[in-house]
């Protein structure tokens, strides 16, 4: 169904697209980076190909509104062509900006409606409905690897077919420590604490981590209660309204208290917060651009906070590494933001630890948010040749 959309936003956002697609010469150097390319060697799903299709959007929404929505969507936003692009082109914001034009033009498919609009545009209800999801869970799936802790459907389903997905946590982060508020210690820092919603429900001991890392090195943690999404899946659709909506749920309720950072520990997480905020609500009040711009300075990774600004060092007197880890660089948080460096040196600086580089250690996971369920085989082929590229030779793996 075609939605009349407001012409004005759409008109301006339309203006700003051109202008920023104009940038990209079609050097076609984001081609031997994408990781989308390497598999369906379609010059459509690279970056240049889905730019040249921007700069007739406005005639290709009008002649085939869903095909331009398929060819802009089958993108994980993992962010390598932008990293790589000799003029600067912004080509995540450029992909959000169009999403956004296209479904404000043709509408969100049902199913994204109500998942978006419906549960994750209100925090409350959305945590209520995942925790009654994580009570009944085992109902629909059974557990398939100790090892990786993933699961599987119990029966046979077209909506999740053979898939292997994390499940819900037991018991959500926010339910184990609702909110927080302790003084500077030592480092005589204090950082709000936004955990998101994988930390909070799939991976509340992460976020347990984290409380107690920033507490083990003095940083007073400011968490307030009630926080929501930082928005990733609503902007990555095109639904701005909730992605608006979250972004000023949670600018009000982390400017409560003044502190010196806001810290995160899910790489997607700080990039929407250090990035995105700043360049996708345009549409909201003034006020709330310069707060969200605020915030968006005092965003930061917790390797960048540890080692940077709190100073986590190796001791003076290390013992024999017993036990041999590898790192794999999220795309946001090395593409997007350029954190690498950091997080190597708290693994150095932990007694006992040794790093081994596993090849293509920057190289995509092919996860991608809802790219993994809308392009599944894809995202599993991606996810395999990342696997194969991670073992190094020796008696690790
Ligand atoms: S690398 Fe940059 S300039 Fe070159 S084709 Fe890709 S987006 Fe355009
Ligand atoms: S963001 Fe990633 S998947 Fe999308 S076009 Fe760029 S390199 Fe390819």
């Amino acid at each position: 169904m075609i939605h009349i959309p407001d012409l004005k936003q759409l008109a301006a956002l339309v203006k700003e697209l051109e202008d920023q697609t104009i940038v990209c010469m079609r050097c076609g150097l984001c081609q031997s980076v994408c990781p989308v390319f390497a598999e369906t060697g379609r010059e459509s799903d690279v970056a240049r190909g889905k730019l040249a299709l921007l700069d007739g959007l406005a005639r290709e929404m009008l002649r085939q509104p869903a095909q331009a929505g398929q060819r802009l969507n089958k993108c994980l936003l993992c962010g390598s062509c932008a990293a790589n692009c000799p003029s600067g082109v912004n080509v995540l914001e450029i992909f959000m900006k169009a999403r956004a034009i296209l479904a404000a033009y043709q509408g969100l498919p049902a199913a994204k409606r109500l998942i978006l609009e419906k549960m994750l545009a209100h925090p409350r209800a959305f945590d209520r409905i995942l925790e009654w999801g994580a009570r009944f869970q085992n109902l629909v799936s059974r557990p398939v690897s100790k090892t990786l802790g993933t699961s599987c459907a119990r029966v046979a389903s077209p909506l999740i077919g053979n898939r292997h997905f994390v499940p819900l946590a037991p018991q959500p982060f926010h339910k184990q420590l609702a909110s927080l508020d302790t003084e500077k210690g030592a480092s005589g820092l204090k950082a709000a604490f936004f955990p998101g919603c994988l930390l909070d429900k799939f991976f509340p001991h992460v976020a347990r981590d984290v409380v107690d890392v920033l507490t083990h090195h003095g940083v007073g943690i400011w968490m307030p209660p009630g926080q929501g999404c930082c928005g990733i899946p609503a902007v990555s659709a095109g639904d701005m309204a909730t992605f608006e909506k979250l972004a000023m749920h949670n600018i009000d309720l982390l400017e409560e208290k003044e502190t010196d950072y806001l810290v995160t520990a899910c790489a997607t997480c700080t990039a929407t917060l250090k990035e995105v905020w700043p360049a996708m609500l345009g549409n909201l009040p003034a006020d709330y651009q310069d707060r969200a711009r605020a915030l968006a300075a005092k965003t930061i990774d917790i390797h960048q906070l540890l080692v940077d600004h709190v100073g986590v060092a190796p001791p003076p007197e290390e013992g024999e590494p017993t036990v041999t880890v590898s790192y794999h660089d999220p795309c946001h948080l090395k593409k997007s933001l350029g954190v690498h460096q950091q997080p190597r040196e708290l693994i150095a600086a932990s007694p006992g630890y040794r790093l081994v580089e596993m090849t293509g250690a920057d190289k995509c996971c092919g996860m991608g948010g809802s790219f993994n369920l809308q392009y599944y085989e894809i995202s599993c082929s991606i996810g395999a040749l990342k696997k194969r590229a991670s073992r190094p030779p020796g008696p690790l793996w």
